[in-house]
């Protein structure tokens, strides 16, 4: 548990495989570190049922025990964990000033902001229900769980398009449903599409209601220009809208690119000396807990060298 010290060497924002890995070498790299996980530390994970791809598990383990297990770990070798948020950052004057959701300041001497990225939602009240229940935002990760069955995705961008032709390896049949007449993605990923027997693109549609009982079974579209319904019987629906960074606090403070992601160099370093960013945060592509897990100990890897630069 969290103690009453408020200078870290090291500070970790973020609870997801970036971050706690982040703090298992930071602590084991002999700082003093803390992270802070917000009020229900884990990240993406927490909203996943099984994960098969994290190496490690001979048998699928559910997301909340991942998580449960890295912050044990961290917290095991002396990390310490905060549940909350850090509201704001102040990088004006060193060691960095960071003021947490109780409006206690705590300050380090080198950060890494591992905060992440959130799946977009569609927003229906009937999509949050089914979340983990047939509703997925990674198809590489639940892709697997659908094989001989049909399923749609939803989305018009490359990620769409990719998960698309993804979920075509196990799913018997899958529709693309896109709210224009046009796919955003690549004319190379359309080729690919157009030319997959299994995928339909079904556009000018949006979702309205995904239905269910304990599981999704379908999904109700609308046609935009014609107002018609229709429903697909698909028990998996992944919705690829795109990806939020979580980077409010850091706007104007460190450099984003276009989209809202962090910015970093060859060496996970931010705009701003000292400051490093792992995970999902910064990565545009590849989204994965395995990558995020995998940055988050490069970045602390170049966070201790950074602190013991400064101490010499
Ligand atoms: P994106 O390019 O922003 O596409 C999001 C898609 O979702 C768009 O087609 C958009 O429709 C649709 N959409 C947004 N909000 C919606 C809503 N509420 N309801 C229904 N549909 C909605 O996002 P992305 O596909 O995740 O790609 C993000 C970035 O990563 C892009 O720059 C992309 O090129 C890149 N990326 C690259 C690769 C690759 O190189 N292999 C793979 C994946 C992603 P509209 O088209 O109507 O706006």
């Amino acid at each position: 548990m969290a103690e009453e010290r408020t200078h870290f060497d090291l500070i970790i924002i973020g609870s997801g495989p970036a971050g706690f890995t982040a703090a298992v070498y930071g602590a084991r790299g002999g700082v003093s570190t803390a992270l802070f996980g917000g009020v229900a530390p884990g990240g993406q994970l927490l909203q996943t049922t099984e994960i098969e791809n994290f190496p490690g598990f001979p048998e699928p383990v559910i997301g909340a025990d991942l998580m449960e297990r890295m912050l044990k770990q961290a917290a095991r070798l002396g990390a310490a964990i905060f549940r909350e948020d850090i509201k704001d950052a102040d990088f004006s004057q060193r060691p960095f000033r960071l003021t947490a959701g109780s409006g206690k300041v705590y300050t380090a001497t080198s950060l890494i902001v591992a905060t992440g990225a959130r799946a977009r939602w569609l927003g229906l009240p009937s999509e949050q229900k089914f979340i983990g229940r047939g509703v997925s935002g990674c198809a590489t990760c639940d892709g697997f769980f659908f094989r001989g069955k049909e399923v749609c995705v939803i989305g018009g961008g490359d990620t769409a398009a990719e998960d698309a032709l993804f979920l075509t390896k196990f799913a018997s049949k899958v529709y693309l449903v896109h709210r224009r007449d046009q796919l955003r993605a690549t004319f190379r990923l359309q080729e690919k599409l157009r030319a997959n027997p299994k995928v339909e693109i079904i556009f000018d549609h949006v979702p309205e209601e995904i239905t269910g009982e304990a599981k999704a079974d379908g999904i109700v579209i609308k046609n935009v220009k014609t107002g018609e319904k229709r429903r697909l019987e698909t028990p998996g629906v992944f919705v690829a809208i795109g990806h939020s960074p979580a980077t409010e606090i850091f706007r104007g403070k460190l450099n984003l690119d276009d989209a809202g992601y962090v910015a970093v160099n060859e060496t996970l370093g931010t705009s701003v000396c000292g400051v490093f960013a792992a995970g999902d945060v910064m990565d545009t592509r590849y989204k994965q807990a395995i990558v995020a897990a995998g940055s988050g100990c490069k970045a602390a890897m170049e966070a201790l060298l950074y602190i013991e630069g400064l101490k010499q």
